[in-house]
C-alpha cells in the first residue's frame, strides 16, 4: 500500500508512526523516549515536553486516513497512554476492525470481577459507543472523556472516572458534586495517581497482550 505523508513530517514522525503500528499503545513516558530517541536518530529539532505538539502534527498528515494517535487515561490507574486509533465509523469498519480473538481482552476482568473495556478499545470506539449506548455510556464531568467504570451523582446523573473524581475531591474539603454541589455519597476511591511508586501489573498486562498479536499481524 502506497501511503504519501504530508511534507510537514520529518523521519522522526515517521518512524513513531512506525512504532505506533507496531506496538498500537504505547505508555506515556515510553511514548517520550521514542519521541526523544527519534529526533536525535533522524537530527531533528527536539523539543523535550512538546510531545503532544509532535503527535499533533502527526495527526494532522493522518487525518484523511482516519487514523490518530489518541490520548487516554485509564479508568484504573489514572495513568496516560497513546493509542493509534480507527477514526473511521462505519459498521463495516468496526466489524473489520483489527482485534483479534486473543484480544477480547477487549473486555477486561477487573479485580472486583467486573468486565470493563479495555482502554484502548474505549479510545477507538468511543464516538459509536457514545451514539449507540447513550444510557449507559457517559462523559466524565472532569475530562470529557467516555466513562465507562465510574461514580454517578444521584442527583444529576453526571459521571465522573475514579481517578478524576479521586483527584478533584483530593482539593475539597467537602465531597460535593462538582455539578449540583450535593453531597458525594459514594466511597471516594485511594488512587495511586500516576508516580514511580503508583506502580500496579496493569499496564505491564496490557504491553504484552496488545503487543503480540499485533505482531503477529505484521508477517
Ligand atoms: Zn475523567
Ligand atoms: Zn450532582
Amino acid at each position: 500500500m502506497a501511503m504519501t505523508l504530508g511534507t510537514n513530517l520529518n523521519d522522526a514522525h515517521r518512524q513513531f508512526l512506525q512504532a505506533f503500528l507496531t506496538l498500537g499503545f504505547v505508555e506515556r513516558p515510553e511514548a517520550a523516549k521514542l519521541h526523544q530517541l527519534y529526533c536525535q536518530l533522524h537530527k531533528v529539532h527536539y523539543v523535550p515536553d512538546k510531545l503532544d505538539d509532535f503527535i499533533n502534527t502527526l495527526n494532522g498528515q493522518l487525518q484523511p486516513l482516519s487514523l490518530e494517535i489518541r490520548k487516554g487515561v485509564s479508568e484504573e490507574n489514572g495513568r496516560t497512554y497513546y493509542a493509534l486509533v480507527n477514526l473511521a465509523e462505519t459498521e463495516i469498519t468496526l466489524m473489520a476492525s483489527d482485534y483479534s480473538e486473543n484480544e477480547l481482552e477487549l473486555f477486561k476482568k477487573t479485580k472486583e470481577g467486573e468486565y470493563t473495556l479495555h482502554l484502548r478499545c474505549v479510545l477507538e470506539l468511543e464516538q459509536y459507543i457514545l451514539r449507540h449506548y447513550q444510557d449507559s455510556a457517559r462523559k466524565c464531568h472532569v475530562c470529557h472523556s467516555l466513562s465507562i467504570q465510574s461514580q454517578v451523582c444521584e442527583d444529576c446523573g453526571i459521571a465522573m472516572h475514579l481517578p478524576c473524581l479521586a483527584k478533584y475531591f483530593q482539593a475539597q474539603r467537602e465531597p460535593r458534586c462538582p455539578n449540583c454541589k450535593q453531597f458525594w455519597p459514594h466511597q471516594i476511591p485511594d488512587i495511586n495517581l500516576p508516580g514511580p511508586s503508583g506502580l500496579s501489573s496493569t499496564p505491564q498486562e496490557t504491553r504484552r497482550s496488545s503487543a503480540s498479536p499485533m505482531a503477529q499481524r505484521r508477517q
